[in-house]
């Protein structure tokens, strides 16, 4: 029941599974509990009618112990605080697990961007921009897209910005179009992340990528991209989920086909694919997170394998793209039942892995290759996987204890 989720009760108690794991006493962890600020703003915005409408949006910085606190803005109708504060108590253990020189923080308007014109976004944004100005920065705070947000997004954030503090801040924010100051790779690197973990852990467990059949819920910049990396790698995407519904096709679906049509914003139901069934609505979403497939991947949003749907999850591994798909509650059904979880803040690293080399890029007035990128991010978030898949042999756990174990073991040894 969504009402009910409160998904920063659901990080607090993973949180404190991991540290009893490593035997520490709750008051050297207690600050992960206690955001350092938590910002609420009212944003009035002109609308293309001359009425004005009045956005509340948020921006929490969780912790700083590691360096400047990093997270996306999301624009979604269902942002609240509780959902921020999870969301940015994720990041500092995903920047943490990554071995970023970052804190964490996030940030939301709650909103339902499909209802808005490019001209009122473009005002919302620059009216958000200005209102947390206060507490961004370049070495204080950089925000990043997330749900519903995107490189023009970042430019507007950064333009209005720069404009605020009377000079030109290209680092205040990651995710820009290139000719802005962003990075060679940002925008597909959640994805690329996505596919070097699949292939780690099917590498680690003795199986092969190449053949197998996939699942995924979303089909925006993380699943989308996910879809198209896996499928070139060989994988049969049997399953893959929009708001519309989900499509399937157990020889593998045309994810070329698929991609394209989603360069113009096209919904999976407008598509017509040979071999593939569509289930609209709900019920394609349930029977995509049900589907007999090998690897599952949920890329959209929070709180989608609960207690209610865990026990019918028949695929054996999750790679969990989307931030806290998976309540405490499903967590526990998941484990008993053998299933193996690559952890949020470790299955989708790679998007703030390649938005800190762009931060870096932007500090140093430097430019990286597409292949300097992409070989980094290689580098760092296959170390990532090692170290969290040895922890979790050496302490006979879950792989999510472990993350949060190697997470919070770094974060107390810098505290
Ligand atoms: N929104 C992304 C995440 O949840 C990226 C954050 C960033 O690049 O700062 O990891």
């Amino acid at each position: 029941m969504k009402s009910q989720y409160q998904p920063f009760e659901n990080a607090k108690a993973v949180i404190r599974k991991a540290a009893d794991a490593l035997h520490l006493p709750e008051e050297t962890y207690r600050f992960l509990f206690c955001p350092e600020r938590e910002l609420t703003v009212s944003l009035p915005v002109k609308m293309d009618d001359g009425r004005t409408e009045i956005f509340s949006g948020y921006r929490v910085q969780h912790s700083s112990v590691l360096g400047p606190c990093k997270g996306g803005i999301r624009f979604h109708p269902d942002t609240n605080m509780e959902e921020v504060k999870a969301l940015s108590c994720w990041m500092t253990l995903k920047c943490s697990v990554a071995g970023l020189p970052f804190g964490g923080g996030k940030g939301g308007i709650t909103v339902d961007p499909s209802g808005l014109s490019e001209a009122e976004k473009e005002r919302l944004t620059r009216a958000y921009a200005r209102a947390i100005a206060p507490i961004v920065g370049e070495t204080r705070d950089v925000p990043a897209p997330d749900v519903n947000t995107n490189g023009q997004i970042m430019t507007w954030f950064y333009e209005e910005y720069s404009q605020t503090v009377g000079k030109d801040c290209p680092a205040v924010v990651t995710g820009k179009p290139i000719e802005k100051g962003g990075s060679l790779g940002r925008s597909e690197a959640t994805g690329r992340g996505v596919w070097l973990i699949c292939a780690e852990l099917m590498k680690s467990l003795g199986k092969e990528l190449r053949g197998a059949r996939v699942a995924i819920q979303g089909n925006g910049n993380v699943g989308g991209m996910t879809a198209k990396f896996l499928s070139e790698a060989g994988s049969k995407i049997v399953a893959l989920s929009d708001v519309s519904g989900a499509l399937f096709c157990p020889d593998g679906l045309d994810i070329a086909k698929i991609h394209e049509c989603s360069l113009s914003h096209r919904l999976l139901s407008t598509l017509d694919l040979p071999g593939a069934t569509f289930v609209p609505g709900d019920e394609g979403n349930r029977m995509l997170l049900e589907a007999d497939a090998d690897l599952l991947i949920p890329a959209a949003m929070e709180n989608q394998i609960t207690a209610e749907n865990a026990a019918r999850i028949r695929a054996p591994y999750i790679v969990e793209a989307a931030n806290g798909p998976t309540t405490v509650e499903a967590d526990a059904i998941l484990d008993a039942a053998g299933k193996i979880v690559v952890p949020d803040i470790l299955a989708n690293s790679g998007g703030v892995t390649v938005s800190y080399f762009e931060w870096k890029q932007n500090m140093e007035q430097e430019r990286w290759t597409l292949e300097e990128v992409n070989d980094r991010l290689y580098t760092m978030i296959t170390g990532a996987f090692a170290t969290v898949w040895q922890t979790a042999k050496e302490y006979r756990c879950s792989l999510r204890t472990a993350a949060y174990m190697a997470a919070i073991q770094r974060i107390i040894n810098a505290e």
